[in-house]
């Protein structure tokens, strides 16, 4: 039976690999389709992100609109941190859906199941799978088909260590049950990039151990394919980093410029998705839209602010009281280690605050906008280079296409020519 192999390293900029930083996707690339047009979703945060690989559709129609959102509740806008263990269960009871269209390990829990490893968020894990049909081992939940506990839970830490315990159990145990689709689901780099700067040794160290976890899975498909399996192998990352060049209250603005009433006002929200911010407008207070998107459009911190009207050219629907969508202003500059992309990032209500410096992600700068994505399986020409679009919510549709099932409802494509 085909099945379907996947390894993402959270927050890998496509310009970091290469034979020196990361030899094993060096090697990989030789042998597999390089997407060097790959982009991900908005935000370019971890949590939206997971729900679309997970379901091949933009926020739009998941309805996960970002890691920090908001909900209207009992017509009180509220806001929360998609981070936390019980958010997707929350939103269920007030939306009706976790996510309102089905997940990858839905679709396949009638045809040789879905086992996500995964060493980030809680809440991003959860994003795979929020009605549990499959198996997600995670530091903080793990378990099985409807919930149900399971014997061995994985008990790591949030870091190159927990990541390499992670990938051990992974291959030992989800590759070794051979389901039609297993996912690794690292937690870094991303999480050395938050505390330290791109480029810098502390880094590249962390870099190069994401990069041994992905070659000894690479390593162990191999040795599965030798004994005659059929296995499509995605190597990729789910969005990259930029350099913190400042940081900006945006509810602090927005209450100075008489948008907001106060700091605890539920009339507007701002949202921190670390260089990015989802603003939201009570209904009641419509009157205000007019001159909130004014006021935004007229910010030099602003770099991208997309009106409601044109949430759908970036994969969103003005719900749930969503009004205006900012990517906070990116350039080009380079940090201290010559490491090319900063961007301003929006001050965050309950995420640790990243460092003036340090990487951070979340808008539609050039390099978050850059992760990697590699390819290998039959539809893929290895060592070649593919320069057409991709996009995050194409790899839902790859792997279904690989499994030969039904790939409707999807708002990606799949890949294989
Ligand atoms: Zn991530």
């Amino acid at each position: 039976m085909p099945r379907a192999v996947v390894v993402i390293l959270d927050g890998l900029r496509r310009d970091f690999v290469d034979a020196v930083h990361t030899p094993h996707l060096a090697q990989f690339a030789a042998q597999a389709t390089w997407f060097s047009e790959f982009r991900t979703a908005f935000p370019s945060a971890t949590r939206a992100v997971s729900a679309s690989f997970a379901t091949g559709c933009y926020p739009a129609r998941h309805t996960l609109q970002g890691n920090a959102v908001a909900l209207l509740e009992s017509d009180l806008l509220v806001p929360h941190d998609v981070g936390r263990p019980d958010f997707l269960a929350h939103k269920r009871a007030v939306t009706g859906h976790a996510l309102a269209v089905p997940t990858l390990a839905e679709r396949l829990a009638p045809c040789g199941g879905a086992i996500v490893f995964n060493n980030v968020s809680p809440g991003a894990a959860n994003a795979h799978d929020p009605d549990y049909h499959g198996h997600l081992y995670h530091r903080v939940l793990s378990r099985g088909p409807g919930d149900t506990a399971v014997s061995d839970p994985l008990r790591v830490t949030l870091d190159a260590e927990g990541d390499r315990a992670m990938t051990e159990r992974f291959i030992a145990e989800a590759l070794a049950r051979r389901p039609a689709l297993a996912v690794l689901w690292l937690g870094e780099p991303d999480h050395i990039q938050h505390e330290v700067p791109l480029g810098s040794p502390e880094h590249l160290a962390v870099l190069r151990e994401a990069d041994r976890n992905a070659g000894a899975v690479m390593a162990a498909v191999e040795r599965q394919r030798a004994t005659g399996d059929d296995v499509l192998l995605i190597v990729g990352s789910d969005h990259g980093h930029e350099t913190v060049s400042g940081f900006v209250d945006i509810e602090a603005e927005l209450i100075g410029a008489g948008l907001k009433d106060g700091l605890d006002s539920r009339d507007v929200l701002a949202l921190s998705n670390g260089t990015a911010s989802l603003i939201y407008l009570h209904p009641d207070q419509e009157s205000r839209y007019p001159s909130l998107l004014d006021y935004l459009q007229s910010q030099r911190w602003a770099g991208i602010v997309v009106p409601r009207e044109d949430l759908d050219t970036i994969g969103h629907a003005p719900r749930y009281g969503l009004a205006v969508a900012v990517s906070l202003r990116a350039d080009q500059a380079v940090n201290e280690y010559g490491v090319p992309g900063c961007s301003l990032a929006a001050v965050p209500r309950w995420d640790k605050k990243t460092q003036s410096g340090c990487g951070q992600h979340g808008g539609l700068g050039s390099y978050e906008q850059s992760p990697v994505l590699l390819v290998e399986g039959i539809g893929f020409q290895g060592g070649t280079i593919c320069a057409e679009k991709a996009h995050i919510v194409d790899l839902a549709p790859t792997i279904l296409r690989h499994l030969a099932l039904p790939r409707i409802g999807m708002d990606g494509r799949a890949l294989q020519r």
